[in-house]
């Protein structure tokens, strides 16, 4: 009996002890809308490509496949670059980095400060870029459950690497601009299910939107990346530490191998299909909307949708603009802006902060 009065009280006082939280709403109608964007989330089968090829004279270095994860995971993937480069010991300090995206800019970075002469080639740049496009949520990589162990590993690796890397950027004098811990709230859908993220850490909350919506859902604090600062802020400093940087488009493989450099590292994300004829790639479009930035909007939001796996609610602070985001597009690879699609990113947000979802 005492045990059952025990397991009660526990019970309860867990029900009553969630923090209350209070919160702006966002403004997400129609008329705080300044813009669209759409951009192809790079996946591959086997997840992320971190190999090494060689043609002739060359050693290439593939670093690409980062899916809806590469600012979350470029440094892990530079830190691996580094050290196959460490192992060959070779002689040349002389670096070609293809792709001038997260990847090639943060292995740009990395080697960089390492010492090498890093000679970027790229057809497009910052900000016309998918990375330009990224939300900068803090994202592990998602990719089939079939996936190799070992690119299991591999994923873990640079998952932890990026994390200690960034949370170096945290604090007085940080190595990035753009990088924070954010709170992030993640709300239970009519369902019960929970969102993915919230399986891992935080705590229980009831948070009351000032709109007169309250929600029952976690808070975790996490790293959170604005894309704009940060990917500026890598690209003037990968500029200032001396990559020399061209302006290439490559058609075929005759063209890399004509570079004067030996050590080639690719990143060149979906530009591998034609190029290296990589047939893994399940490129994932994304369309994003842009609010103007709203004072007191300094937190995540996210839910999933009930019965579409395919779409969810993320709504993310940049310091100038506020961004929503969530659904996955398979097979579409046109870079054009679905209204439809867009409706629907609102829809469903909009549903999530008056409770209907
Ligand atoms: C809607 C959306 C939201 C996202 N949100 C997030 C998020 O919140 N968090 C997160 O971590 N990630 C996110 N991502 C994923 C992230 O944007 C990508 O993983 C990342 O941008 C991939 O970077 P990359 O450097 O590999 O490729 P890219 O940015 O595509 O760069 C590729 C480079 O290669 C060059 N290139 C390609 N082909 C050639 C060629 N033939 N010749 C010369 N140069 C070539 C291009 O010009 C470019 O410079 C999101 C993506 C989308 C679409």
């Amino acid at each position: 009996m005492l045990y059952r009065i025990g397991f009660l009280c526990l019970f309860c006082c867990s029900l009553f002890s969630a923090e209350h939280v209070y919160l702006k709403t966002p403004n997400i109608s129609q008329q705080e809308i300044i813009g669209t964007n759409v951009g192809i989330r790079p996946y591959r089968k086997t997840g992320i490509r971190l190999e090494t090829e060689s043609f002739l004279d060359k050693l290439i270095i593939h670093n690409y496949g980062y899916g809806g994860s590469g600012l979350t995971l470029s440094f892990g993937g530079a830190k691996e670059v580094l050290e196959i480069l460490t192992n060959q010991k070779s002689s040349s300090k002389s670096v070609a980095i293809l792709g001038a995206g997260v990847a090639g800019l943060s292995t740009a970075y990395d080697l960089l400060e390492k010492g090498y002469d890093v000679h970027i080639y790229a057809n497009e740049w910052s900000p016309n870029l998918i990375s330009n496009v990224a939300a900068g949520i803090w994202s592990p990589l998602a990719f089939p459950s079939d996936i190799p162990e070992k690119n299991k590993q591999l994923h873990q690796r640079f998952l932890e690497a990026a994390e200690q890397r960034f949370l170096n950027s945290i604090g007085a004098e940080p190595e990035f601009a753009g990088v924070s811990i954010i709170s992030s709230y993640s709300f239970k859908t009519n369902s019960t299910q929970e969102a993915l993220k919230t399986k891992h850490r935080g705590e229980e909350v009831v948070v009351h939107f000032d709109n007169g919506i309250t929600k029952n859902g976690r808070r975790i604090y996490e790293l959170a990346i604005d894309g704009k600062l940060f990917m500026e802020d890598l690209y003037s400093k990968v500029k200032s530490k001396g990559a020399v940087l061209e302006q290439t488009h490559f058609k075929n493989l005759d063209d890399l191998l004509s570079l004067e450099e030996t050590i080639i590292i690719n990143c060149m994300s979906l530009g591998s299909r034609e190029l290296f004829n990589d047939q893994e790639f399940i490129p994932l479009r994304g369309q994003i909307v842009y609010f103007k930035p709203q004072e007191g909007i300094d937190y995540l939001l996210y839910q999933n949708v009930p019965n579409d796996t395919n779409s969810w609610v993320s709504i993310y602070p940049w310091s100038d603009r506020i961004i929503l985001g969530g659904v996955y597009e398979y097979g579409e690879e046109e870079l054009i802006i679905d209204p439809k699609i867009i409706e629907k990113i609102i829809q469903n947000a909009q549903n999530c902060l008056s409770n209907a979802l």
